[in-house]
């Protein structure tokens, strides 16, 4: 199975932690599309593997024009057969989730939207310079949840400032619509944001690690009392409704990404974008293909699984680890000595992460890499 990521690089205004790649406004809409007809046409293969799943992120996919959204889909559709699709997401923010363009949505093909919702306070909002209100997210989710929508909505917590409270208020409110996924992120400063910038002229306030960790201990307290299941450290859903495309990522199937700066896994290599609209566009319009690529050896591939596999509720998988490195016995002594400290737990053939452990997911893959 396949899974493809449409890139959709544009954004209404800037929120101040982010680091995806993208423009703000409409201005070179009309350039992208040209360039991304191209890149399908180069890229997909009517032979290749069937495409399970549409995934159009971004930027914000829901402010391209619908008459764009059509085109893409339209150019996509001759290479996945309606009956191998299982899963359309599309990104949507509040403020495009007009009811018109809610029925428009519907009648291209999209089940479900992925709605940055990120907080229902407005203080919140103002802060990350999110370009909605709390009052236009209740309304979009409303109308999306009386189209029939499968909706999967994101949080953010560890907003400087925001309490405890604000954050379980947040989850009741998500939870008060008809969702079945919801993906809840701490708040991280990355470098290149707008928020760096502002600690540095604004006196903005910086990430609190500690209040992070009590809203993520909550996040997860809460969720599993109302019967969802944590099925990745950031991402939590009703019973069976895991989202299919972003599991494709973490259980290491292939993909392929159309884009500036999207990635693409066939199993043996790792494809890039370049992060660069124009160099894109120019590419594109001399039929090159703007993508570098590495052969994963088999360090890299282990690491991968270890890193991401980790995450999710299916843990490290020991035959798994043996399809890719000839000894496991180093490896496996390490996360015996994990499970020796309360951070994993060690079923018949898997390692999985104790509740204490998903604190350290990222320093406790780092350990088991190999070089
Ligand atoms: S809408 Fe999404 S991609 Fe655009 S700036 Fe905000 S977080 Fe980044």
């Amino acid at each position: 199975m396949s899974g493809l990521y449409i890139h959709i690089p544009f954004c209404r205004q800037s929120c101040i932690y982010c680091n995806f790649y993208f423009k703000n406004g409409r201005k070179h809409v009309a350039e992208y599309v040209d360039a991304l007809l191209k890149e399908i046409e180069l890229k997909l293969n009517k032979n290749s593997e069937a495409i399970q799943t549409l995934y159009f992120g971004g930027g914000t996919p829901s402010f391209l024009g619908n008459s764009e959204l059509k085109t893409i889909f339209n150019a996509i559709s001759e290479y996945v057969h309606p009956n191998d699709l299982k899963e359309v997401t599309l990104e949507a923010n509040p403020d495009d989730m007009t009811a018109s363009n809610l029925a428009e949505w519907k009648e291209m093909g999209i089940g479900r939207l992925s709605v940055g919702i990120q907080s229902f306070f407005d203080e919140h909002l103002k802060w990350m310079n999110r370009a909605h209100t709390a009052e236009e997210a209740e309304q979009a989710l409303t109308f999306a949840q009386d189209l029939g929508f499968d909706l999967s909505l994101d949080l953010i917590f560890g907003i400087p400032g925001s309490s405890l409270e604000q954050h379980q208020f947040n989850m009741e409110k998500a939870l008060s619509f008809n969702i079945q996924h919801l993906s809840c992120y701490g708040l991280t400063l990355e470098d290149k944001t707008p928020w760096k910038k502002l600690i540095k002229t604004k006196g903005y306030a910086k990430p609190d690690d500690e209040q992070g960790a009590e809203q993520f201990k909550l996040t997860m307290q809460y969720l599993k009392s109302r019967g969802w299941e944590q099925y990745e450290i950031s991402n939590y859903c009703l019973p069976g409704k895991q989202a299919i495309h972003n599991s494709s990522y973490w259980k290491n199937t292939q993909y392929i990404g159309l884009g500036p700066s999207a990635h693409s896994y066939d199993g043996v290599n790792r494809c890039w974008n370049v992060a660069d609209l124009n160099a894109y566009v120019e590419a594109l319009n001399k039929g090159i293909l703007p993508q570098e690529c590495e052969l994963l050896s088999d360090a890299d591939k282990f690491n991968e699984y270890v890193m991401t596999a980790l995450r999710t509720i299916w843990g490290i998988q020991i035959e798994e680890m043996k399809k890719r490195i000839d000894d496991i016995t180093p490896t496996i002594e390490r996360l015996e000595h994990y499970v020796s400290k309360g951070m994993l737990i060690k079923n018949e053939q898997s390692y999985v992460l104790t509740d204490r452990g998903k604190f350290y997911a990222d320093a406790l893959a780092s350990d088991l890499f190999i070089a």
